[in-house]
């Protein structure tokens, strides 16, 4: 019999759910199923993370300070056998990977299957549900073997996954040769998105990394045969796609989004601060010397300038981008990921450039606490690779967007910003500057980068308009995750769903 969890349930006999998280290490997969493992756990449900230690450090702290503060959520470490999978010893941090021995990871990750069952079959509560990162595909066979429903968890919006469902399913760009010829996405009812093979290729298709197809294939079979879907989006910000992916699939559709907000919610300022910061994600500022900064600068004031956890842009890119913010006359934070990575002459222009905007403009040189800085009132702007997580952080922090998409989804997550949801500018970017089947050097150049910024910034008519949309944007987020919200609604619905049988 699953032993009794619930809280705020006093009295009940009732047993409680128990999710299994199966996340990515990937820190854009792990960050918001990590929060909607703690989002589930609020609301009464044990939740379960399984993952390989170096994803497991990335996450350690936020999960033990859930946990010391009383939430039935609990990490265990399932060591990769990297021999077996003829994976290079410590080849472990997804987003760092060469890419020859991508597949290898994943041939690792998969064979923790039998040591995942064998290990909750041994400890009770027995598993109500597995929690899947849609990469994870073997979770197939995780959650048959252990006769349990398997919902994917989705880090995107349902607009880019549902344009990338139709694309394919309606063999939208049959017949097109020029993969910078732009289609129209099928299916979708109220608007017309125009997007080109390049931007959308197909999920997880076009990646040059050997054997990719298969697992893409592999991964679109898991999708289909999940038993549901959970999105860190908020129905009210993409009712129709949301609703048009679980019409197109023929699948129930939880929003439980935006899950970042999981932190402000628990009064967790800290686990905020710490969110993705493992052993090699050391930062390069701490979140309260940050806050001191931005504390001296007016509000909505300043930039916000990231292009994620994986995207890591040229050398010449690095200059050009600088440069641009240095006569946008703005005062930003950029972070540059891995700066200890690029040559001596960019590193050099790091410096000179820091020294030349002393006072207006910090460089972070490694991970940067992303959602304290968008939520401190100083914020105004954000320049965004349009990864997911940090759309949704913006639109959170109400802040308008300048869009730079590389790669994945980014593209469409372009569009929801630009064309659908009306708040953010582009810089023009018209194909995937990272994956390229052939390298190509695209270079936005510094004028462009101003341009966008001072477009963003400014103070025109469009972009109060934008700032407008996004912040009657932001309070809809606020209120999807209150009681009462629809995010909120979800969460507890799943919660229910997900109660042991014999209930
Ligand atoms: N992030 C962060 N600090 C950094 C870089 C990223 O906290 O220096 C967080 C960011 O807040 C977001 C996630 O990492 O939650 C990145 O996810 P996203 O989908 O935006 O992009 P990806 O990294 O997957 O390309």
């Amino acid at each position: 019999q699953p032993a009794t969890l619930g809280r705020g349930d006093a009295g009940s006999t009732k047993a409680a759910a128990h999710f299994v998280f199966v996340p990515l290490n990937e820190q854009g997969h792990l960050i918001p199923a990590v929060d909607t493992a703690l989002l589930l756990a609020t609301h009464g449900a044990l939740c379960t993370i399984v993952a390989p230690p170096s994803t497991a450090a990335r996450v350690r702290h936020t999960v033990d300070a859930a946990r010391h503060s009383g939430l039935p959520v609990r990490l265990v470490e399932f060591p990769l056998d990297y021999a077996a999978a003829g994976l290079p010893e410590g080849a472990d941090h997804a987003d760092r990977i060469e890419p020859r021995y991508m597949m290898s990871y994943y041939r690792a990750v998969a064979l923790l299957r039998a040591p995942i069952e064998r290990y909750l079959r041994a400890r009770a509560p027995y598993p109500t549900c597995v929690v899947s990162d849609f990469f994870n595909p073997w979770t197939t066979e995780l959650a048959a073997g252990l006769g349990v429903p398997r919902l994917s968890f989705f880090c995107m919006c349902a607009f880019s996954i549902l344009c990338q469902h139709n694309l394919e399913r309606f063999h939208a760009f049959a017949g097109v040769e020029d993969s910078n010829e732009p289609v129209v996405v099928p299916g979708l009812e109220t608007r017309r998105v125009v997007v080109t093979r390049a931007q959308a290729p197909g999920f997880l298709r076009g990646i040059p990394i050997p054997e990719w197809e298969a697992l893409a294939d592999y991964i679109e079979r898991a999708r289909a045969e999940a038993d549901g879907v959970i999105f860190n989006t908020f129905l009210e910000l993409e009712p129709e796609y949301a609703a048009g992916y679980a019409a197109a699939r023929g699948m129930k559709v939880w929003t439980v989004g935006p899950v970042s907000l999981y932190h402000q919610q628990a009064g967790a300022a800290a686990t905020l601060a710490s969110r993705g910061k493992g052993n090699n994600d050391t930062p390069a500022v701490d979140a309260a010397g940050c806050l001191r900064w931005l504390d001296g600068r007016d509000p909505g004031s300043v930039l916000y300038v990231s292009f994620g956890s994986i995207v890591q842009p040229e050398p010449k890119q690095v200059v050009e981008l600088g440069l641009g913010l240095e006569a946008s006359g703005h005062p930003f934070v950029w972070v540059v990921r891995n700066a200890g990575g690029y040559d001596e002459a960019v590193r050099a222009f790091l410096d000179e450039l820091e020294a030349r905007v002393a006072g207006r403009g910090l460089i972070v040189r490694g991970w940067a606490p992303q959602a304290v800085i968008l939520s401190h009132a100083a914020a105004g702007g954000f320049v965004t690779h349009c990864g997911w997580n940090s759309m949704l952080e913006a639109i959170v922090a109400g802040l308008p967007v300048v869009t730079w998409p590389h790669f994945a989804d980014q593209f469409l997550n372009e569009k929801m910003a630009v064309e659908v949801l009306g708040i953010g500018v582009s810089v023009g970017v018209k194909e995937p500057l990272i994956y390229q089947a052939v390298k190509k050097e695209i270079v936005v150049g510094r004028d462009v980068v101003e341009a966008a910024v001072r477009s963003v910034m400014g103070g025109g008519e469009e972009a109060e308009r934008r700032r407008r949309r996004v912040r009657a944007l932001a309070a809809k987020a606020r209120a999807a995750v209150q009681e009462g919200g629809s995010s909120h609604a979800n969460l507890l619905d799943l919660v229910k769903r997900f109660e042991p049988r014999d209930n």
